[in-house]
């Protein structure tokens, strides 16, 4: 199979070609390189059924050969990104989910949106199934990702209507692990920065709201999962087990040893207090669920950060990156 990954430079979409490659499929990855970077796919660039080509899906680009799957992950993704790249963020959600959408079509292949979570908005349900419409301010500083992707799920689904298209939809919560970037503003990948560094781990709010961590590898089975599945979702994929904002940070302290304080700041507007996705469709209709737990995923994902030559992230002493029971 050659599967065609938008946003295959970046943190998900890296992890996604690497298992496909895995498997035998073939990739061809388009990515701007906005957010993503060389070095996720260095290893990759070698191997004969990789190619990679560096141009943006919300505008015009072409690919040779044949494709039988296209996933779209390409957009920015963490809070730091989309609110310095808004008109971006709006033109992937939009003109890149049809671009790629067009492109499927071309090929008769199944195509997979990388929707998310905050399609939720703050959700006023709570947990997280897939019937639920949401609660999403539509014109606040996190519309711009939001509202871009609950176009994206509209334009998806009108493709699947009224062009046939095999398309599905995956809901993304939460996920992290290595080859996150450690100045992206993500929750995980900030407090391990600033465990190892030594700064004080900045918790907007009291830390009492909650999210839902999956590990990178349980995100990609799942992702694949849903390539080779006729589903149209929307299908919730994430982890169900729920975790304060302080329990991430103090789990942080112990995985990386560190001796850092907390500091609690302002909570940002619009701000979900609670996520935790229901995963009944996820293990119905694909048989997956989460395996690694937190403190697992953690360890790895310190252990890659601490290994990183190009990074300034620094254990003050190596000998402090300690080990949770
Ligand atoms: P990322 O920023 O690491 O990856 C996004 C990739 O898309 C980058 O490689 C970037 O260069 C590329 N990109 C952005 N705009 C592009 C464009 N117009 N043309 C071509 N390439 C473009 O983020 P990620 O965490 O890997 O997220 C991947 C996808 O998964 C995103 O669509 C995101 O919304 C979704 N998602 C991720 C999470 C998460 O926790 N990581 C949660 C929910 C949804």
């Amino acid at each position: 199979m050659r599967v065609v990954v938008s946003g295959g430079s970046g943190f998900l979409g890296s992890h996604l070609c690497e298992a496909l490659l895995r498997r035998g499929d073939s990739v061809c990855c388009l990515d701007n390189f906005s957010s993503g970077r060389a070095v996720n796919i260095a290893h990759l660039v070698r191997e004969p059924g990789f190619t990679c080509t560096s141009c943006d899906v919300a505008s015009r680009f072409r690919i040779s050969g044949d494709a039988h799957a296209v996933v779209h992950l390409a957009s920015p993704a963490s809070p730091f990104d989309y609110n310095s790249h808004p008109l971006e963020t709006l033109a992937a959600g939009s003109r890149g989910t049809e671009n790629m959408l067009r492109l499927a079509v071309r090929h008769g292949a199944r195509f997979v949106l990388a929707s998310t979570s905050e399609v939720y908005g703050d959700p006023v349900v709570h947990p997280q199934d897939e019937e639920y419409w949401g609660h999403v301010n539509p014109i606040g500083p996190r519309s711009v990702y939001d509202e871009a992707k609950r176009f994206a799920e509209a334009l998806t689904m009108a493709y699947r209507r009224n062009q046939g298209t095999d398309a599905g939809i995956v809901r993304i919560f939460n996920t992290y692990g290595p080859r996150m970037r450690a100045h992206d503003g993500r929750v995980v990948s900030s407090f391990i920065r600033q465990a190892l560094e030594g700064e004080a781990l900045t918790i907007f709010g009291d830390g009492s709201q909650t999210r839902s961590f999956c590990y990178v590898d349980d995100m990609v089975r799942g992702l694949v999962a849903m390539i080779d599945s006729p589903q149209p979702g929307p299908i919730n994929l994430g982890n169900p087990r729920e975790r304060t904002v302080r329990e991430l940070a103090e789990l942080v302290l112990q995985v990386t040893g560190s001796d850092s304080e907390l500091r609690f700041l302002p909570l940002p507007v619009d701000d979900p207090v609670r996520r935790r996705p229901v995963i009944t469709r996820a293990r119905e209709g694909l048989g997956w669920h989460p395996r690694v737990p937190l403190g697992e995923g953690l360890r790895h994902t310190v252990d890659w950060f601490v290994s990183q030559p190009d990074t300034r992230v620094r254990p003050r002493q190596q000998s402090a990156v300690g080990r949770q029971s």
